[in-house]
């Protein structure tokens, strides 16, 4: 698990596999049952005097067998640092220790396509990823088709009574349409729109007296607008809640994901087996 704080980067050990899979072979299957649940304890307590105990109540069974005991105490006792959550949550960003799941995810799928690997060329073994790459390009695709079709038809059956709502669904992609232009539309609706001089307009949310001046022919310059290139919800007060699609950045369109955007993953050189 990797956790972000703000002037530095921590590397800490990887909580799923502490807990799951990896029992340290110079510890001895034997003892497991003995160490296991304490060890869960020490990973997860909450303070420092919860760590300690539960390493003193390790250390117990351990001190018999010097080797161990010493690899536990330099490798663990010594390094709440590393695997602790009382040390470990109070790092910025460390995401609970929970970081890791999404990257063991991904792992654990490349394992179940490739398998453990260690033997194979390396050709073979490249082969092998991209395949993997063209098959999730594939079911993307096949999923994105499907949402492209179930546009299509909502909004032919909305084309005359909201002919700006049909047009925004067929033209954005899904997210856009979801996170995007469907809350910002919302948000809309409580702004009011006021004439300024030289044809600018001031968007002002229901309530406030303060609001934002766009000039004539000039973009919104609200964060939202800005940063994911869309029209945000002054935008679509200024338009009177009409969509726009010259005012949404192209990335932000079905068209883009239909089909030439699965092109580099879809059409796939491998290579022969020789
Ligand atoms: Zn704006």
């Amino acid at each position: 698990m990797i956790g972000l704080s703000t002037d530095t980067t921590s590397i800490l050990w990887d909580h799923f596999h502490l807990l799951n899979f990896v029992w340290p072979k110079e510890l001895g299957k034997s003892l497991f049952d003995r160490i296991s649940d304490d060890a869960r304890k020490m990973l997860n307590s909450k303070t420092k005097d919860g760590f300690d105990q539960a390493c003193a109540a390790i250390s117990e069974i351990l001190i018999a067998t010097p080797e161990k005991y010493h690899y536990f105490k330099e490798g663990f006792m010594n390094q709440p640092h590393k695997c602790a959550s009382y040390v470990i949550n109070n790092i910025p960003m460390s995401l609970g220790r929970k970081g890791d799941t999404p990257a063991e995810a991904n792992h654990s799928s490349i394992q179940a396509h490739l398998g453990s690997g260690g033997s194979r060329e390396l050709f073979e073994q490249v082969e092998q990823l991209l395949q993997r790459q063209h098959e999730i390009g594939q079911q993307h695709h096949v999923a994105d088709l499907q949402y492209h079709q179930n546009c299509s038809i909502r909004s032919q059956q909305l084309s005359k009574t909201d002919p700006s709502e049909s047009e925004a669904l067929n033209n954005l992609s899904k997210y856009a349409y979801s996170q995007i232009w469907s809350v910002e539309k919302a948000a809309a609706s409580n702004y009011i729109l006021t004439l300024m001089p030289h044809n600018a307009v001031k968007v002002v949310r229901r309530g406030l007296e303060d609001g934002r001046i766009i000039a004539m022919g000039e973009r919104c310059n609200c964060d939202t607008r800005i940063s994911m290139g869309v029209q945000c919800r002054h935008e679509i007060c200024m338009k009177k809640g009409q969509f726009f699609i010259s005012l949404f950045a192209k990335r932000h369109l079905q068209e883009y994901a239909l089909p030439n955007g699965y092109v580099f993953t879809i059409v796939v050189n491998v290579l022969p087996h020789n």
